[in-house]
């Protein structure tokens, strides 16, 4: 993976120390295998970026493997949909996995593995209801109660469970629970659930299940049958590590106890033959990604999406990853923000400005530039011949060659954006006032000569003349000029719509809500600004959607990947402003 130039040298995070640590002592054998194992039940946003930076990166800086495994053990909120949707939006920001499985392919060795785990006496089907089993957990300061159920007899429980798979009983009826410890001062290890009844379809397995496994019994099995070596995962889930380990390491004891494997036997030497139940993998937690200025969290997201507070999961103010593609983030950006945020043991909040930072580095470096006028006024140049017309040749990039040129034509018409005009203009006001000079961006200096303002006060038009003699936007008797402005003509210009997008929320914690209140009270209501009046020069006719650029002065842009259409419909998102000096200085001026 490539950081951008100006990137500071990543150091070492603690992960990466411990698995060179684990390298040298030989712990895995020299192997490095990682995952990422996103749930399919919504679409990835930032901070899965975050995530699979870290796993794909791991794989690539020690010649390790990476698996994508989609944890799709909840058959009612998983669809097919976000599973397409994640392995694009992994694709897009450059990693390619070395397998892809489903927690769904272990269905069966997962069941084999929970009858394993009642013949060793490990496992027990509970009639409770769930009220009841939360009512019995117990508190950090008290012990939990144990159920009536739980010493029935290896017979009893794998009949039950047996009966479970069968669809013979209803949702909720009962659950399967491992026999860990009611009293452990760590309550996830209270006889956690690991199955329920649901009589639910699945996007894969449809109807060849009504039991599915719960996802502690699930990841730590999934990453051992995989052979993962160090699955990690984010701090939330530190206190569920004990059981992660407590799932593997009782399979482990099982394989070794091949009196219980009655018909099945084929099925757990298979298991006992791989790698990952030699070698328990281990789970490692670091800090999730919090950002300002947004929400991250997939439940959140769907509420924005289904609430119609947005257009949907890749709308530009999404903190998605296919909202922030279609905004007109680079998977180079994003990567860099990903390597600049680093990887800690402790939560923290990263501010929204380093993203576009970084966007904004890598857009200056690749993004071409284009003329386009977002609030047009006229200009006409009154000594330029009527019928005259020039056509200048500009580099597409001021700095790189390579990119190309475009032409762009200049005639006695153009339109130049209302805010470049000013009546009566203080000194540090640079651009068109009357009697002043500014240049024309690659064509010749003008200097206003009057302007006409319509029956409602506004200005209609501006007058200017230009000077021949500084074709090309540069004069030979090296008079100087403070201000240059962009420009179209308007016998060419192209008019385009312009999606100017501000922060989602008006706050910079959306998360913090007063009682009874929704993060959705902070939406902001003017986050979306369309513009759809602008004019754009010819050469942007046929631009492809998707494509980056800026618009000198005024930002950067991307062109829509949905309602953009080459040669008929110009529509642009704009990705990022640029920093507007003119905006300091009027602060400061004015306060
Ligand atoms: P959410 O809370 O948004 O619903 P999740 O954790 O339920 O996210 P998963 O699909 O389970 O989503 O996540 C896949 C992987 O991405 C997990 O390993 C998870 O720890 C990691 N991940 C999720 N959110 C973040 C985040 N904000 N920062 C870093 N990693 C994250
Ligand atoms: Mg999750």
């Amino acid at each position: 993976m490539s950081t951008t130039p100006d990137a500071p040298e990543r150091g070492k995070d603690f992960i990466r120390t411990i698995i060179e640590r684990d390298n040298e002592t030989g712990a895995y054998g020299g192997r490095v295998h990682t995952r990422f194992p996103p749930e399919p039940n919504g679409y990835l946003h930032i901070g899965h970026a975050k995530s699979i930076c870290l796993n794909f990166g791991i794989a690539l800086d020690y010649q390790g493997r990476c698996n994508l495994r989609f944890d799709d053990t909840n058959p009612v909120k998983e669809d097919v949909e976000y599973v397409e949707s994640i392995k694009e939006d992994v694709r897009w920001l450059g990693f390619e996995w070395d397998a892809n499985f489903y927690a769904s392919d272990y269905f069966e060795k997962l069941y084999l593995i929970a009858e394993l785990f009642i013949k060793m006496g490990k496992a027990y089907v509970d009639h409770q209801s769930a009220e009841e089993i939360r009512a019995n957990r117990g508190t950090l300061k008290e012990p939990g109660t144990d159920s009536p159920y739980r010493g029935r007899t290896m017979e009893e429980n794998l009949a039950l469970f047996r009966a479970m798979r069968k669809g013979d009983l209803p949702d909720g009826a009962c659950v399967l629970r491992a026999r860990i410890d009611m009293a452990s001062p760590n309550v996830v290890l209270r006889d956690p659930t690991l199955y329920r009844i649901k009589h639910a379809s699945h996007h894969r397995t449809g109807d060849a299940w009504c039991i599915y496994p719960m996802y502690d019994f699930t990841h730590g099995l999934s990453d051992a049958i995989e052979g993962i070596t160090h699955s990690i995962c984010t701090l939330e889930f530190e206190n569920n590590r004990p059981l992660y380990d407590w799932c593997v390491d009782t399979l482990m004891q099982g394989l070794g106890m091949p009196e219980l494997f009655g018909e099945n036997a084929a099925a757990y030497q298979e298991l006992a033959a791989l790698p990952g139940f030699k070698q328990r993998p281990r789970q490692y937690e670091f800090a999730r990604l919090n950002l300002t200025g947004t929400v991250l969290s997939k439940r959140k997201l769907i509420q924005l999406v289904q609430e119609g507070y947005v257009s949907g999961w890749d709308d530009p103010r999404m903190p998605t990853i296919c909202g922030l593609r279609r905004r007109g983030c680079t998977p180079a950006a994003l990567r860099d923000f990903c390597d600049r945020i680093g990887v800690a043991k402790a939560d923290s909040t990263v501010e929204h400005a380093l993203l576009e930072h970084c966007i904004r580095q890598d857009l200056n470096d690749r993004a071409p530039r284009y003329l386009g006028v977002m609030d047009p006024v006229k200009l006409i140049i009154e000594n330029y011949p009527e019928d005259g017309l020039d056509e200048f040749t500009m580099p597409l990039h001021p700095e790189d060659e390579s990119m190309g040129t475009r032409v762009v034509p200049f005639a006695r018409e153009l339109w130049i954006e209302r805010a470049d005009f000013m009546e009566e203009a203080p000194k540090k006001y640079f651009r068109l006032a009357p009697g002043r000079e500014v240049r024309l961006r690659f064509a010749y200096y003008v200097t206003c000569t009057g302007f006409t303002r319509g029956d409602d006060g506004r200005i209609t038009e501006v007058r200017a003349t230009f000077d021949p003699e500084t074709r090309g936007g540069w004069s030979k008797d090296g008079r100087k000029i403070k201000g240059t402005l962009h420009w179209v003509s308007a016998a060419h210009a192209l008019t385009a719509e312009v999606r100017n997008y501000g922060p989602l929320f008006t706050c910079d914690n959306p998360n913090a809500v007063a009682e009874g209140g929704s993060f959705t009270d902070h939406v902001n209501p003017d986050s979306l600004e369309v513009l759809t009046g602008c004019l754009v020069e010819p050469a942007m006719a046929h631009m492809a959607p998707g494509t980056n650029f800026q618009f000198e002065r005024t930002g950067y842009y991307c062109a829509d990947s949905r309602d953009h259409v080459p040669g008929q419909r110009l529509v642009f998102n704009r990705t990022a402003t640029l920093r507007d000096t003119w905006a300091k200085i009027q602060q400061k001026t004015e306060g």
